[in-house]
């Protein structure tokens, strides 16, 4: 392999913790090292993606996964961190290679200075052959500000990093067609287009926070950004040289041919919204061709954001047509959609071009890309463990 292939894995808590006794699975951890050290061997870069803190930490506290609120989990993570990464430090050495731990909160993607910042982190981990171990730093996230499963989390570290594969490790085999206790479900082995799947999805497990539809979002996120996603069973031997070999069965997302660039894969897979504009009629249909928006164009505003914050761009329908930079802050860009009819510059008092943002500042936001809120749980749900 001459130039680096850069692989990101997910495992989730139900491989890492005994689901009875909380303690960690020291020869699962044992059996994806080894796979991990012979695919390092063979030339590839990992970047691993690991959950299991809060599982590892819930005994500590006293708390069983199914009564545990925000504070024990939060509490739990604390303890259970430092024990997951000194398995994987040991484990490592014992196949000889060294580990970091890299904790991320969802500002560390949204903010484009504080990407940047993560991405040069990884990539010099990875420059000194040392294996990047990442997870939510769960211990200080709150709600609101928190990515919140370690499906979708990795899958924005595999766009970060522009990796080539994304393997998410999970308790079953893969994506199935309808809700696996079905007698005639049957495994999905290929996808293009996840969107068709996820009714049959939705659920959570017990052990992680994730389920087969954050896995499908995950998919989706890497698919769009030219990523080979693959969704297969933990519990085998070499449980990644065989996927990448295809030599078991498991469910492979076909990376999209035309992919977005890491530019737009940042304004386009977030969570996060500064402010929103709702355009005209006449302005929503020709957004695609290729101008700016202009202040014309808006039929009204939300939010109170900062020049450069991102705003998600709606047509009257409540329709996402696009999302991008604006270029005023909140009062600067009211007081030039309230006043359309005078001059900018003496508006704002200084000299400017007057559009609210700019072409190159904005993505459409296409079809293609799932929308990131969770839909709840149906009784179809198909579940998967972490
Ligand atoms: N960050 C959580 C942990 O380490 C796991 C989140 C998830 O299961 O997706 O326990």
């Amino acid at each position: 392999m001459d130039k680096k292939t850069r692989l990101v894995v997910k495992v989730g808590s139900g491989l890492l913790a005994n689901a009875d006794r909380l303690t960690p699975r020291f020869a699962f951890m044992q059996r994806l090292m080894e796979d991990i050290a012979r695919l390092r061997d063979e030339g590839y870069q990992v970047i691993l993606c690991s959950s299991g803190a809060v599982a590892l930490g819930l005994n500590a506290v006293g708390t069983r996964p199914e009564d545990a609120g925000v504070n024990d989990k939060q509490a739990a993570a604390a303890f259970g961190m430092p024990l997951l990464l000194n398995a994987y430090k040991q484990v490592g050495h014992e196949f000889g290679f060294e580990i970091a731990q890299v904790l991320l909160t969802l500002g560390d993607f949204e903010d484009h200075r504080r990407f940047l910042n993560t991405r040069n982190t990884v990539n010099r981990l990875l420059k000194s052959d040392i294996m990047p171990i990442v997870n939510e730093n769960d211990s200080i996230t709150t709600e609101e500000i928190r990515v919140g499963d370690n499906d979708r989390l990795a899958a924005k570290i595999a766009q970060m990093v522009e990796a080539n594969h994304f393997i998410i490790l999970t308790g079953v085999d893969g994506l199935y067609d309808r809700n696996p206790s079905d007698p005639e479900a049957k495994l999905v082995e290929e996808l293009r287009d996840v969107s068709e799947y996820i009714d049959a999805t939705k659920g959570t497990s017990t052990l992680g926070t994730g389920g087969m539809l954050t896995k499908l979002q995950a998919a989706n996120m890497a698919q769009n950004s030219g990523c080979e996603t693959y969704i297969a069973n933990g519990e085998a031997d070499y449980p990644l040289s065989s996927v990448l070999r295809g030599e078991r069965k498991c469910t492979r997302c076909i990376a999209h041919e035309q992919p977005d660039t890491l530019w737009q894969t940042w304004l386009t897979d977030r969570l996060q919204m500064a402010g929103s504009l709702v355009l005209t009629e006449e302005a929503a249909a020709t957004l695609g061709q290729g101008g700016p928006i202009h202040r014309r164009d808006v039929m009204s505003m939300d939010g109170e954001f900062s020049r450069g914050d991102v705003l998600h761009i709606y047509d009257r329908t409540g329709t996402e047509l696009a999302r991008g930079l604006s270029d005023f802050t909140a009062e600067e860009t009211r007081t030039l959609i309230n006043n359309k009819d005078f001059p900018a510059d003496q508006l704002l008092g200084y000299q400017t071009h007057a559009e609210i943002i700019r072409h190159e500042n904005m993505v459409m936001v296409e079809d293609r890309h799932l929308p990131w809120e969770t839909p709840t749980p149906t009784e179809n749900s198909q579940e998967a463990v972490g």
